[in-house]
């Protein structure tokens, strides 16, 4: 089996390009250029260099000895919420960032839900210098202020997509009209494995940092590289993507991802694509999305504003289909208090998106000798409001 994409931009019968006319010479300048950018030696030197003085790579990959207690099998934490900025994005913002500046270009455009990515580009835009602009859904601009109050103190201009339902569907729309108007200058950094060829495949490799370290940091702990499963949350696939990369071909490693159940995978307020959705286009790329009998796009729903999505990575569909990758789903209140278990057994408050893989652990069958790693994508700073709430401290 193959997991990687091949050169027409698919994972077997997921992916590609359907990408309108006039976006073709953007698309197709990345994809002639990104492989030979990302492998030369100066964008190596740059990205490895960043990756460790500005975002505090390498992550710590912490043994949970209380967590690993309580549930009698050990677990392990890959610390992605430690990274600058508070989680895993800010890995592909900076590969992007620099791969744009060997593009040549002079400025960056970004799309942003819950504003996570928005700022996550904003701050590398700020880091080099770059002009930047991020398309918000009008209705997230209010739901989020916190983070565009973020991205205008970074410099970058935040514009309020007024069309359809406000939110990450409609600014993903705009950010693309505006990348088909200005071809030439600009980069367009999206946020997660998603859109079309060659995006899921880059913003993977830029990820893959995450598996690239657990491999060496357990050979360090227990003297093995490999763990019985690593577990992920997914939205668009990003943080699962990287924290699968370097497992990929490793078939006694179980990859498991966990999508949001919302309110529960029988209500219509769920965002569990994998689990609930079927197969079509989305955002240029044929994968598994939400969608009625007519092909309308439904609004998904999920207490965690960065898993609020209604496709999935192509690469995601591909795992699912081939078996090679489990998904799992859990609802809000099962993240909840999974978010509190951790929080009160290790002193760690996950991001709400995080925390949906710690739930995975209530599921799973999980024998003494595994030895399961959790990646934490991310810090609960932005999800205090939510846990006050609550719980009601
Ligand atoms: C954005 C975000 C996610 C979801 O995005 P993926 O591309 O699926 O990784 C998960 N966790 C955190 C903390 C996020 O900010």
């Amino acid at each position: 089996m193959n997991y990687q994409v091949n050169d027409k931009g698919y994972y077997g019968e997921f992916g590609g390009a359907f990408i309108p006319e006039m976006m073709y010479p953007n698309i197709e300048e990345l994809r002639r250029e990104y492989m030979s950018i990302i492998h030369s030696y100066d964008f190596r030197q740059e990205f490895i260099s960043l990756l460790k003085h500005y975002v505090g790579r390498p992550s710590p990959l912490y043994f949970a000895k209380r967590m690993s207690e309580h549930y009698q099998s050990n677990v392990f934490l890959k610390r992605e919420d430690l990274n600058h900025t508070g989680s895993h994005k800010i890995n592909n913002t900076i590969g992007q960032i620099l791969l744009a500046k060997h593009l040549k270009k002079k400025r960056i455009i970004a799309e942003t839900g819950a504003g996570q990515h928005g700022v996550a580009t904003a701050t590398v835009c700020a880091l080099m210098g770059v002009q930047c602009v991020v398309y918000m859904g009008a209705l997230d601009v209010k739901r989020q202020a916190p983070n565009v109050k973020k991205m205008r103190m970074l410099g970058a201009e935040v514009i309020p997509a007024l069309s359809g339902n406000q939110t990450l569907k409609d600014a993903t729309n705009e950010a693309m009209r505006d990348w088909i108007n200005n071809p030439v200058d600009t980069h367009y950094i999206i946020g997660s494995v998603v859109g079309p060829h060659p995006y899921p495949d880059m913003v993977a490799r830029f990820q893959s940092v995450i598996s690239e370290e657990i491999r060496w940091q357990l050979d360090e702990q227990l003297g093995r590289e490999l763990p019985t499963r690593v577990i992920a949350c997914v939205g668009g696939g990003s943080n699962a993507a990287g924290a699968f990369y370097h497992f990929l071909e490793d078939e006694a490693v179980e990859l498991i991802g966990v999508e949001a159940a919302g309110k529960g995978i029988s209500t219509p307020d769920t965002a569990a694509t994998l689990t609930l959705g079927t197969p079509g286009v989305l955002h240029s790329s044929h994968s598994y999305l939400m969608q009625n009998e007519d092909g309308q796009i439904t609004e998904p729903y999920s207490i965690s504003a960065g898993l609020d999505y209604p496709g999935i990575g192509p690469l995601h569909a591909h795992l699912f289909k081939t078996g090679r990758g489990k998904y799992l789903w859990a609802t809000d209140e099962e993240v909840l208090q999974s978010a509190l278990l951790l929080t009160r057994k290790e002193g760690i408050i996950p991001a709400l998106e995080s925390a949906h893989a710690l739930a995975a652990l209530e599921k799973i069958k999980l024998q003494p000798e595994d030895v399961n790693i959790i990646n934490l994508s991310g810090r609960g700073d932005k999800d205090m409001e939510t846990y006050l709430d609550y719980f009601g401290y």
